[in-house]
């Protein structure tokens, strides 16, 4: 993400925002406008409510419980058993996957590693493990994941429900690196499974939305330790696209951001690095500089004529020896701090067709002077076999569009969508979309297998909300 690169800061924008270089004042017209505010307000007498992250999503849950213990979680699920439900990992989903107005169900207390194995490469690790705690406990047993999202503030269990991924063409997702779970059911039973002991459960429950039960345990495949290196480098979108299967061949990791309204990218590789090598960082690291990009964009780039123009030569300017390095340890060099709010949409296509629908949502925003300036993420993740993961069955390339928390995203997102969907996109579960039943019927080959397991496990619809009822067309069925 661009948010922590001191990008613009050293550019002549900085003299814009303190009294203008061309004496120009912010254009309301660049922005969409405030979303509407989300009224979740604590009230006297009112259940506490809940609210993720991003403060799209809310609820007043009637109940919370957190157990200490398996024993507890399951005893306490047989005690509600007529009840709704609903599994709450830490609120790092946009979509409206978490909220109930039943019993909200988070397994904070049940979090750290519970053994390793480093002949077999493996850790047992309690779901509600933050994936901060996560790479320096698995550290401090000389194992490491393969790979990581862009931030760590994710619960496994919460992580891996909605296939979470990072980017590496020949690397999975964190569902993929699971080699067996413990989930309690609704009806307070538990069960282990693998890919030999139940497996269908399994192959549903490793990207199971929270609509199969409580994930309380995850054996994951792990590696040794190891360290890695990243560089951030801005570059013509153009040749990044020309050398594109060489770049993800040659990089273990490899991402970019791509500006709209420029011809320019930011490009980030990350290799591994021998483990005696120095640890080194060049290059200041700025969070904010996302609000200098977007003021440049306010100030320059809705100028009639010259507008795009203007801006584009910001970014160049700002571009020039904004290079960054940074290495360390591989879950450290691979996640970072989010300290700017935002709304996201993400699809993942089939790899290939990664170019040709980026080019076409570079295009769609330049033609209809969308005023967005939030680049826009271009990531890799190997195919893997889990039902509802978006890489099921087909290497798939992560494309988000993002929008500030205080602009509206919709008119955005609406605009964009129809491109995802004419590339066969595949929604993120935790980000905006607004896809069906009907439509994610077409995109994943085992929908009917995934509904019919879940039908086996919670037959009365507890573990439904109303975003869950229309995804999986129960409508008509009760849900809370
Ligand atoms: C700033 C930001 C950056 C992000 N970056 C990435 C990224 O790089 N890559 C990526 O793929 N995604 C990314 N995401 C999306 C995020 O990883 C997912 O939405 C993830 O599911 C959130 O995990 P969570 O612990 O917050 O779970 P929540 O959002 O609280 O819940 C997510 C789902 O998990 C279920 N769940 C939670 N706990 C359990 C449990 N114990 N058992 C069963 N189900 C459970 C919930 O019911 C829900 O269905 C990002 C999100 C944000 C806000």
């Amino acid at each position: 993400m661009i948010n922590r690169r001191n990008l613009i800061k050293k550019s002549f924008i900085g003299s814009l925002g303190t009294g203008g270089l061309l004496g120009l004042s912010a254009c309301e017209k660049s922005s969409m406008g405030p979303a509407a505010p989300l009224s979740y307000e604590f009230t006297a007498g009112k259940p506490m409510p809940w609210i993720n992250w991003a403060k799209n999503q809310g609820c007043f849950p009637a109940k919370r419980i957190a157990p200490q213990s398996e024993d507890e979680l399951c005893e306490l699920l047989k005690a509600n058993h007529s009840s709704r439900m609903r599994p709450v990992g830490a609120g790092h989903s946009f979509s409206a996957i978490v909220p109930t107005e039943g019993t909200l169900i988070s397994t904070d207390l049940l979090n750290g590693i519970i053994s390793t194995d480093s002949q077999a490469n493996t850790a047992r690790v309690w779901g509600g493990t933050r994936l901060h705690q996560l790479g320096p406990a698995l550290d401090s047993y000389g194992l490491a994941l393969t790979n990581w999202p862009d931030i760590n503030y994710q619960t496994l269990a919460g992580a891996i429900s909605t296939s979470t991924h990072g980017s590496g063409a020949a690397l999975g997702s964190l569902s993929s690196m699971v080699n067996e779970l413990t989930i309690a059911t609704p009806a307070g039973e538990l069960i282990t499974c693998s890919a030999s002991t139940r497996p269908e459960l399994f192959n549903a429950a490793r990207c199971g939305l929270g609509a199969l039960g409580i994930i309380t345990q995850v054996n994951l495949d792990t590696t040794a330790a190891f360290n890695l290196a990243q560089t951030t480098a801005v570059e013509p979108l153009a040749d990044v696209l020309n050398n594109i299967d060489q770049e993800k061949e040659r990089n273990r990791h490899f991402e970019f951001l791509a500006f709209p309204h420029t011809s320019q990218a930011l490009v980030v590789r990350t290799n591994p690095i021998d483990a005696a090598a120095p640890i080194t960082t060049f290059g200041e690291e700025d969070p904010t500089a996302i609000y200098q990009i977007r003021e440049a964009y306010q100030k320059l780039g809705i100028l009639p004529l010259v507008g795009e123009y203007a801006y584009q030569k910001v970014i160049d300017f700002a571009a020039d020896g904004a290079e960054t390095l940074t290495s360390g340890p591989s879950y450290s060099v691979l996640t970072h701090d989010r300290v700017v709010p935002f709304r996201e949409m993400e699809y993942t296509v089939p790899a290939d067709a990664g170019p040709a629908c980026l080019e076409e949502i570079l295009s769609r925003i330049a033609r209809k002077k969308i005023p967005v300036i939030f680049p826009i993420e271009y990531r890799y993740t190997q195919q893997d076999n889990i039902w509802l993961s978006m890489f099921c069955e087909q290497a798939g390339c992560s494309i988000s569009i993002h929008q500030f928390a205080d602009e509206d995203y919709r008119e955005y997102f609406a605009e964009i969508e129809p491109i995802f969907r004419k590339y066969a996109g595949r929604p993120h579960w935790g980000k905006l979309h607004t896809l069906g039943s009907q439509a994610l019927s077409e995109l994943y080959p085992h929908w009917a297998d995934f509904l019919a397991v879940r039908n086996s496990i919670d037959p009365a619809g507890r573990l439904l909300n109303e975003h869950l009822t229309e995804l999986f067309g129960l409508t008509g069925n009760a849900h809370g």
